[in-house]
């Protein structure tokens, strides 16, 4: 059995049974025996079908965003959010079907064009931090594309995948199109990846896990996306609104308690301007509401579990001062207060590696130079943010960074409409935006003699 708890007071929600490799087996046959009638629907039809599913989704936001603040015990607030983004993500794509994805192209003796087919059953499988709305960024695409999927989300995060399933089918997602299995990633993730009729697997999770499944799909010539860890910078230069960039410097961070694959964990600030920042990030940090996921005024909630509370706690080991800490509840729950270590040398253990918590760092530079070079000092890329008022420099620095997703005077990194993915090793292929039907489809090319 796989116990799920609520890390805000670390009770048992429920109990449900874990799914072995035979099942695994058995979803992916009903998987493989569905594709092809839901590859031949029409383009209408399939269209029609995804936003039916929008709309039941819609019709069940509170109860999907209740289930995630307390599976997840993230601020009901937040979970409000990311459900509405899910729905957004089927209704972006439920216009995919009738949109062309093919080209013609001019050749000799005839016609050339280029057609995109689906790939058959697409493996998902999904980390505990966003649940629902990663998993949503795969199952839309892949629908809409014309496959069939079969989901393994996180053990630790289960409860908004099962309720989907069943919300899909109810909005009339042809049975066995869509298959949810619960289970350990060393044994049900790793038969999903090895499986010889699963065609794809896209995968959200440590870079760690990402490297083994690259390498389990290798044998069958597995197609593989990968959307993986992070150590994002978040550089404010001395000619930037620092009130601005203080202000919003904590949320980017301590959002989702730090569970965040794009947190900006690295904040990098000009030396000249770091004892106004510091100032401004004190008094922000120290008003965070640290607390019960259901209270609606509550800004950060519990880490996910123990085991998380104990990794982030090993990133205070004295190697960097603790310069701002912020307030977390007592008793039951993963409780961890938002922290500050500064000045941290860039070589320091909580500067390389991804927390994955409520540890920010504080990292001082001198001028652009350095800030690309201490900003590209990693072998993570995959989200940053420059603050500046100076245009030119500001494009400057978003080209020179190696990172996949940016932004300038903002801390955001995720719309349904652009393409969302990692350079180096956060990773390979991209999400959302029209970029994301490319990872779900096969292109073939077609000549047809005209002489
Ligand atoms: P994880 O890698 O431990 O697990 C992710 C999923 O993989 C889980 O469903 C797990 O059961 C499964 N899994 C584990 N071992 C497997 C195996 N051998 N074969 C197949 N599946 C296996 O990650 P996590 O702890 O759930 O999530 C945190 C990590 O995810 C962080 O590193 C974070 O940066 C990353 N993340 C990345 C993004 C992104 O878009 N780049 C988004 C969210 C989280």
């Amino acid at each position: 059995m796989i116990t799920v708890r609520e890390p805000a007071t670390e009770t048992v929600l429920t109990e449900i049974p874990a799914a072995d490799r035979s099942l695994l087996d058995a979803a992916v046959a009903r998987a493989r025996e569905s594709a092809p009638a839901w590859r031949a629907l029409t383009p209408r039809a399939r269209a029609r079908a995804l936003s039916d599913l929008a709309a039941a989704l819609e019709q069940h936001v509170e109860e999907l965003a209740l289930l995630e603040a307390r599976n997840a015990g993230k601020p009901i607030a937040d979970a409000r959010g990311e459900m509405e983004m899910v729905i957004d993500a089927f209704r972006y794509y439920s216009g995919a079907p009738e949109r062309p994805l093919g080209e013609t192209i001019p050749v000799a003796g005839g016609q050339a064009f280029t057609v995109r087919e689906p790939l058959g059953v697409v493996g998902l499988i999904t980390p505990w931090n966003f649940p629902l709305l990663i998993a949503s960024w795969k199952l839309a695409p892949a629908l809409a594309a014309g496959n069939a999927v079969v989901l393994k989300p996180a053990v630790l995060t289960p409860m908004t995948a099962l309720r989907f399933e069943q919300l899909a089918s109810e909005a009339g997602i042809p049975e066995g199109v869509v298959n949810v299995v619960v289970g350990a990633g060393s044994t049900v993730g790793q038969r999903l990846v090895e499986h010889p009729d699963v065609a794809k697997i896209a995968f959200t999770g440590s870079t760690e896990v990402g490297r083994q499944i690259a390498a389990a799909a290798a044998p069958t010539i597995k197609r593989v996306t990968l959307e993986l860890g992070g150590k994002s910078p978040n550089i404010v230069f001395a000619d930037a609104d620092l009130q601005k960039a203080a202000a919003a410097a904590p949320a980017a961070v301590f959002g989702n308690a730090g569970q965040d694959c794009c947190a900006r964990s690295r904040i990098l600030v000009q030396r000249e301007a770091i004892d106004e920042f510091m100032q401004e990030l004190e008094q922000v940090v120290r008003s965070i509401r640290v607390g019960d996921p259901l209270d609606h005024s509550t800004q950060m909630g519990p880490l996910i579990s123990a085991g998380q509370r104990e990794a982030v706690s090993s990133f205070l080991n004295g190697e960097a001062p603790i310069a701002i800490r912020g307030s977390a509840p007592e008793g039951p729950g993963y409780w961890f207060p938002p922290t500050v270590l500064a000045p941290v040398d860039p070589h320091a253990r909580a500067a390389r590696e991804e927390i994955f918590g409520p540890i920010a760092v504080v990292i001082p530079f001198t001028d652009e130079a350095d800030a690309i070079r201490i900003a590209n000092d990693t072998i993570y890329g995959l989200s940053g943010s420059i603050w500046t008022r100076d245009g030119a420099k500001a494009l400057r620095v978003a080209h020179a960074l190696e990172c996949g997703v940016l932004s300038i005077n903002s801390n955001t990194s995720v719309r349904v409409a652009t393409p969302f993915g990692g350079f180096k090793q956060s990773g390979y292929g991209r999400e959302l935006g029209p970029h994301a039907l490319d990872a779900y489809t096969e292109v073939k090319s077609i000549f047809f003699a005209t002489s």
